[in-house]
């Protein structure tokens, strides 16, 4: 018998996303071998042998699996997530597997590369800067334009990403965007340039996200998802995203062409890939590139039809298939619509009490509800925020379908968050539910 094939999975945190291919590996009798960097005390922090590592040195964490790999098999390297990425492309490398190259890779994890590299292969990018945060910027005295948009370098799921009009806005966020970076939580991921930011023109327009799967350079389009709901700021946290795009066929192949565009200009060239762009009159304008899927259970939304007639797969089992040559990785989306809605956080604070939740997973269309906030726990808003309260999965024949099954399952949830201040005078209220 063959001897099985054998995947390195790179993951910050075991999570629904590496469930989704822990299940998938089973089902198509793969090995998977985590690496992460969960507990890097421990040997073995969740039990399973996982190889634990720090991401944030990648080169010596690439140095450090492939010393514990030698010997062992390998057939493909995964990452789930964007802190690993970089590790996973310098241990593919070494081990000779097809992968995107450790530059492109570290051009996508730092927002100030991705521009540069963006700007000086011609693709459309907004002006730019990278500012120190100490002092804080006067933003008169360097040509700042508004609006604009002032973001961390290296954090991501727009948390610090805000918007600002005019001087005052510009210098009470920037103020803010100083002490989440030198907050513990954030400190302690030891990205790099946490001292300094990005400040870019802001681009109107409506935004999409595509999911995409490159094969040795050749991109391949899964699905545009639309984000139907304005981004407009000053926060960005994502709300709603629904597949097939309803946009025309020739704004979808404008959006195609600069994916393909962006993913050439940062030289990715193998593996899953995660884009965003808004699109105005002027055209279309990437926004951020990623080499690696679509974020944890959001992928849930994304469905391929392996043999007509039989059951969907997901998007990790396409990976995997992908990852390892197999047959199916070609597997198209399923034709009807699908979406998700990232439950918006109303206000940060204690969450206390959810309601609601059968009365949502009960409207038509919606195919589940997972609250993903533990009760009890505090969960910070956008711009501080980085996690949802949870998400909710529809499915119908049409994406207006999709899109007013999520709107109605959400008007029937109640969150009860307490402010944090309040532990001493407990006074809690019930937070409307966002329209
Ligand atoms: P992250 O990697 O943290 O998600 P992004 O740079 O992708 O950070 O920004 C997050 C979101 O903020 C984008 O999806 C978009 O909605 C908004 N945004 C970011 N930059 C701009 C910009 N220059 N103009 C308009 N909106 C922007």
């Amino acid at each position: 018998m063959a001897p099985k094939k054998r995947i390195l999975l790179f993951a910050t945190k075991l999570g629904y996303q590496t469930r989704s291919f822990q299940a998938a590996a089973e089902k198509l009798g793969v090995d998977l071998a985590y690496v992460t960097d969960r507990c890097s005390h421990l040997d073995d922090p969740w039990n399973d042998q996982a190889l634990p590592v720090h991401f944030e040195l990648p080169e010596g964490a690439a140095g450090a699996v492939l010393e514990r790999q030698r010997g062992l098999q390998a057939d493909g390297v995964l990452a789930v997530g964007d802190r690993p990425t970089l590790t996973a492309a310098y241990v593919a490398r070494g081990l000779g597997l097809p992968h995107n190259h450790p530059g492109s890779v570290e051009a996508c994890r730092s927002k100030l590369r991705m521009r540069e590299v963006l700007r000086d292969a011609g693709m459309p990018v907004p002006w730019f800067h990278a500012l120190a945060l100490d002092p804080l910027p006067e933003p008169a005295l360097l040509g700042i334009r508004f609006p604009c948009v002032l973001k961390p370098i290296s954090l991501s799921a727009s948390q610090g990403v805000v918007r600002a009009n005019n001087r005052e806005e510009f210098l009470a966020a920037a103020a803010r965007l100083k002490r989440l970076l030198n907050s513990p939580e954030v400190r302690a991921t030891r990205e790099p340039h946490l001292d300094q930011m990005l400040v870019e023109g802001y681009l109107e327009g409506r935004e999409v996200a595509v999911e995409g799967l490159l094969t040795d350079g050749t991109l391949r389009v899964l699905a545009i998802f639309d984000k139907p709901d304005p981004l407009e700021g000053p926060y960005f946290e994502e709300t709603i995203y629904v597949t097939p795009s309803r946009l025309s066929a020739a704004e979808q192949r404008a959006i195609e062409q600069s994916f393909v565009g962006a993913a050439r200009a940062l030289g990715l060239t193998h593996g899953p890939a995660h884009g965003e762009f808004r699109l105005n009159e002027q055209g279309v304008w990437p926004i951020e590139m990623a080499a690696r899927p679509i974020g944890g259970l959001c992928a849930r939304a994304l469905r391929l039809v392996l043999e007509v007639g039989k059951e969907t797969i997901g998007l990790e089992e396409l990976i995997l298939r992908h990852a390892l040559g197999m047959a199916g990785s070609y597997a198209p989306r399923e034709s009807a619509a699908s979406g998700v809605m990232m439950i918006p956080v109303p206000r940060s604070g204690v969450l206390e009490k959810v309601e609601g939740e059968e009365a949502a997973k009960s409207t038509p269309g919606i195919t589940s509800l997972e609250i993903t906030a533990r009760r009890h726990d505090f969960i910070a808003a956008w711009p501080e925020g980085s996690s949802y309260l949870g998400f909710l999965f529809a499915h119908a024949r049409q994406p207006a379908e999709v899109e007013t099954a999520l709107r109605e399952a959400h008007q029937k949830l109640h969150f009860t968050l307490t402010p944090r201040l309040a532990v001493q005078h407990p006074v809690s209220h019930t937070v409307p539910p966002a329209g």
